[in-house]
Order: structure tokens, then sequence, then C-alpha cells
């Protein structure tokens, strides 16, 4: 008999979710928009402590949002991480301006400082940062901040991963000039899909919504003045948020348990490291992660392959966007003189099992195949 399959992480139901989205059935309020979305977004807002909040069908349509608001657009330099997942980047070419990718720092695995001011040498005026939190630790928010300021651009974070993380107590998504978060099926907390976009700026949520919903003027006939899209979160949907959303401290609580027993039970394996957190910010563990000394004969592969043989997920590190066909001719800036942090990540590194539901005998079975690889 096969084992039960463990997950990398799946979607966590409770129940509230379901009572959301009956009251939706029960008073037809199926189509989009309605009052789930209205309050998903004033709730979402008011727990990551910021003023205005648009729900979205995705974290990669909030990006695209973003960049539009902010006017970024053909031929515009925009610096995203290399190490990251393609959504970062690909609105960016959308509006046809051009990703130039950074590479990481090995602090958090996020964009580095160094790096980014050196992008300036070669690129003075980018019209924005997309700054990423990977896996749901924070980046170094002020140094980067202060480099985007500095230099009079916009920062944008992308903290699709790091929904509830906080940075010297202030949530990721909420310190740059716009945030967007996603609700996508494995991220910590889910609408089956979706996104959001936050802000302090009341103009630009507003505005967020009226391209979202295919930028109609007002007028009674149906007139366009700019192009639009069908963005905007349904109110079904939005009711699944509104029943997550009141579990996401207690998902965030479990995430955490998981990766302190990884790094408990890997502790006395010299060839192990977990992912860094900061020690300025309260990450969520989104993702619990793991890499392998340089010069160990076990490969991240070994141990994907020896969990995926008991039906065991795990899953790659994020390919750094540098080293992707489709970027190819997209500039990269590293402070390495050789190689990069990005791909040494990628290279040495795998994402363990950290789905909320795992138990203790499925951790304890984890922890064992992979200590059995470095006896
Ligand atoms: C998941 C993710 C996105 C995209 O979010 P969707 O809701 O899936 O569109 C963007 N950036 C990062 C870093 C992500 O992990």
């Amino acid at each position: 008999m096969e084992r039960k399959k463990i997950y990398l992480s799946c979607p966590t139901m409770h129940g509230e979710e379901q009572e959301f989205v009956k009251e939706a059935f029960d008073t037809n309020w199926v189509a989009p928009l309605g009052p789930n979305v209205n309050a998903f977004e004033k709730e979402m807002a008011q727990y990551a402590g910021i003023s205005h909040a648009s729900a979205l069908s995705a974290g990669t349509a909030a990006i695209h949002l973003a960049l539009r608001l902010l006017g970024i657009g053909q031929g515009d330099i925009v610096f995203v991480p290399s190490l990251t997942f393609s959504a970062s980047c690909n609105p960016v070419v959308y509006e046809k301006a051009v990703p130039v990718f950074i590479d990481s720092e090995r602090d958090t695995w996020n964009m580095s400082p160094e790096a980014l001011e050196k992008a300036y040498e070669k690129y003075p005026a980018p019209k924005a940062v997309i700054l990423v939190h990977l896996y749901g630790t924070p980046a170094k928010l002020d140094e980067i901040k202060a480099i985007c300021d500095r230099h009079g651009t916009v920062l944008i974070e992308d903290a699709a991963e790091s929904v509830g993380s906080t940075y010297k107590g202030k949530h990721t998504g909420t310190i740059g000039k716009m945030g967007i978060y996603s609700f996508n099926g494995n991220k910590i907390i889910t609408t089956s899909g979706g996104g959001m976009l936050v802000s302090e700026d009341e103009a630009l949520i507003s505005k967020s919504r009226f391209l979202a919903t295919q930028a109609r003027d007002p007028a009674r006939h149906y007139q366009h003045s700019q192009i639009g899209y069908n963005y905007r979160m349904s109110n079904i949907v939005a009711g699944i948020g509104r029943g997550q959303l009141l579990h996401l401290e207690e998902h965030k609580k479990r995430k955490k348990e998981i990766y302190a027993q990884y790094k408990e039970a890997f502790a006395d394996i010299p060839e192990i490291s977990m992912n860094p957190l900061n020690a300025d910010g309260d990450a969520n563990c989104w993702l619990s992660c793991m890499t392998i000394a340089q010069g160990c004969s076990v490969t991240p592969d070994m141990v994907m392959d020896a969990l995926e043989k008991e039906n065991i997920e795990t899953r790659p590190i994020w390919k750094p966007m540098h080293l992707q066909p489709v970027f190819a001719d997209n500039d990269f800036i590293t402070v390495q003189e050789q190689g990069s942090v990005a791909e040494d990540i990628f290279n040495r590194g795998l994402c363990l099992p950290s789905d909320i539901k795992n138990t203790e005998e499925d951790m304890e079975f984890i922890i064992g195949i992979v200590r059995g690889l470095f006896q």
C-alpha cells in the first residue's frame, strides 16, 4: 500500500470559510464584488495595519496593477531580485519595462543592499524596485528602503510569500509605497486563488479598483479612456479569505514550529543549514528550506529523491531569474567576483515539507529519512 502523501504546503480549511461562502450563496451574491470582498479588504488591511487594500484575482495581478499605477512603461528599468518566483517579474514585462535582476545576500536570501547599490552605478534611474520576502523571511527593509529613498525610487513589496511576517513590528507589504499579498493555493492562507494590493495611498488603491474592473469611466454608456483589466476578486473567493484570515496567526505559529523542529533535528549535522530568518523581523516560515554544505557528497536531488520515494513532496529552491531562458537577455547585478549567491543557494538548497497538517509522526519520518542520508 502506498504511504499517505505528505505535502509541501497545501490548503488547510477550518469551516468558517464555508459559512462565509454559504452566506454569499444564500443572498445570491455570487457575482464579482459584494459584501465579502469589502469585508475581506477591511479585515486584511486592519490585520496588516495599513489603511487601504484592494482584493484581486491573484498576487500577480496585484503586482501588475502596482506597476500600472506607478506609471511604469516601455523601456523603464525595474530592479527585481533574481532569486524569486517568476510572477515577481513577469508583470514588468507585461508593461514592456525591463527587469534588471539583483543578487541575494546570505543573511536573509533576499535582495542584497550592496548589489542594489551597485546596480545604480550602471542604471542610475530605475523606475521601481520590487522587493521580495522570500519563503516568508523579511528582507533588510531599512537598508533597501534607505537606498530607494536616496535615489528617489519607488519601492514595491512583493509579500506574496510573507503574509503575516513582520519587520520591526510592521507587517511586510506595508513599508514600501505599495505591497502585494497572494492567497494562492499553497500560500500560508488561501482563497483557492487571489491576491491583494495594499497602500497608505487611498488614491492609488481606489484607482486600482477602477483598473481592475475594466477601467470604465463614470458614464451611463460604456466609455473607456484607459486600458482596463478583469482583475477583481469574486465575492465567493473573498468569503474563503475571510474564513482563512481568522486562522492566519495559528497557521503562522504552526509553520514556525515546523521550522524550529527541523532546525533542532539537524543541529548536529554540520552539513545542513536551515534557511536564514531575520533577527529584525518575525517570519511566517511559509516554507522551511535547507542547504547542504559545499563539497558534501549528499546533493539536494538525493534528498528530494529519497523523500519522493516515500510519497513526500519537496520542491527545489526557485531557479534564479537570471538563469531562466526567457530572461537570457536581461542584466544581472552581483557583488560576487565569481558566480552569485542566488545560484549558490539554488544549487545547494531545497524546500522541505512545511504543511501545517503534518503530524508529529510525519515530521519524525521526514527527519529520519534526511538524517539517514548524512550518516
Ligand atoms: C505566489 C507568488 C506570487 C504570485 O502570486 P499569485 O497569487 O500566485 O499570482 C508572486 N510572487 C511570489 C514571490 C510568489 O511566491
